[in-house]
C-alpha cells in the first residue's frame, strides 16, 4: 500500500488492516511516490491510496499525477472522494469531475457530508465490489444502513444534478469567506473544497478562538494535535451552499476578532 501521509484516519486503520506492507509517501509528492513505486516492484500487487481532498487542509491529491504513476508501474489506484462528493468537480462530481481524467480503480465516499446523511459507498469494478461483499470484514459484520439514510442520500444526489447552482454558490461563499479575511490570515493555497483552514498555532489560541466564536454563534471547531502537528492548530471553517452572504462576511470578521 502506498498511502499520503496525510490521509484520513479511516484509510489508515484500512492499510492496517489489510495486513500489506505500506509505504508512506510525502504529502502531495509524486516524486517521492514514485521513487517508492520504482524501488518496489518485487511486490505482486500495489495500491496507492489518497484522499482526493484532505480533510485537515482543504487541499487536492493530484489524481491524473497517481493515475499516471499508477499506469507506470502497474499498481491499482484509490481515491477518497468523502471531502469531494457535492463539492468539487463539475456538478459536484469529486476530482474526477474536476480534473475530467480517467477514473481510479476504486473511489470510496461517504453520504455522511455534502450528502447530509450517513453510510458510505464504493465504486469500483464489478470484480472488485464482489471481493469486497465476500473478503470486506468491516462491511460483512456490520449492519447496513437505514433504509431513510439510503433514500435521503439517493434524494441528496438527485437535488444535487437538478440545482447546480448550489456548487456555485458554495464556491462562492468560500471565495467570499477568504476575501473577507484579513490578508494574513487567508489560507496560502486557494481553497478548492468547503474546507478553509484558518491558521492558529498554539493549541491554546486556536481552543480559545473556537470558544469565542460559539458565544457569538458561529460553529467553527478548533483543530489541534493529534489531527494535526503540534504547535499546528487551527480554526476549521466549512461553508455550506446555505449560508447567506451577510453571516459569510461576519464570520470571517468574527474569526479575525477571535484570533486578534
Ligand atoms: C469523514 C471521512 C470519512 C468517514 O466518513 P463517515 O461517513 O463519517 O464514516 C472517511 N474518509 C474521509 C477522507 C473523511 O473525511
Amino acid at each position: 500500500m502506498y498511502s499520503d501521509e496525510l490521509n484520513h484516519a479511516s484509510i489508515v486503520d484500512g492499510c492496517r488492516l489489510s495486513g500489506a506492507h505500506v509505504e508512506v509517501f510525502r504529502h502531495r509528492d509524486m516524486a517521492d511516490l514514485e521513487d517508492r513505486l520504482s524501488f518496489g516492484r518485487a511486490f505482486r500487487r500495489r495500491l496507492v491510496v489518497s484522499d482526493g481532498i484532505f480533510s485537515m487542509d482543504g487541499d487536492m491529491a493530484d489524481l491524473p499525477a497517481i493515475l499516471a504513476l499508477c499506469r507506470k508501474y502497474d499498481a491499482f489506484s484509490m481515491i477518497d472522494e468523502a471531502h469531494a462528493t457535492g463539492v468539487a468537480g463539475r456538478g459536484g462530481r469529486g476530482l474526477c469531475g474536476h480534473f475530467g481524467c480517467a477514473l481510479p480503480d476504486i473511489a470510496s465516499g461517504t453520504m455522511s457530508k455534502a450528502l447530509g446523511s450517513e453510510g458510505g459507498f464504493v465504486c469500483a469494478s464489478s470484480e472488485i465490489a464482489a471481493l469486497l461483499r465476500q473478503k470486506a470484514r468491516p462491511f460483512i459484520f456490520s449492519t447496513s444502513p437505514a433504509a431513510a439514510s439510503l433514500f435521503a442520500a439517493s434524494a441528496a444526489l438527485s437535488i444535487l444534478e437538478s440545482e447546480p447552482w448550489r456548487v456555485e454558490k458554495l464556491r462562492a461563499n468560500v471565495e467570499l469567506f477568504v476575501s473577507s479575511l484579513p490578508p494574513a490570515l487567508r489560507p496560502r493555497e486557494k481553497p478548492v473544497s468547503a474546507i478553509v483552514p484558518v491558521m492558529a498555532g498554539a493549541e491554546a489560541r486556536a481552543t480559545a478562538a473556537a470558544e469565542a466564536l460559539l458565544r457569538r454563534g458561529f460553529l467553527i471547531p478548533a483543530i489541534r494535535w493529534p489531527s494535526v502537528p503540534r504547535g499546528q492548530a487551527r480554526l476549521r471553517v466549512t461553508l455550506s451552499c446555505a449560508h447567506v452572504r451577510e453571516d459569510v462576511v461576519r464570520a470571517a470578521k468574527a474569526v479575525a476578532e477571535a484570533l486578534g
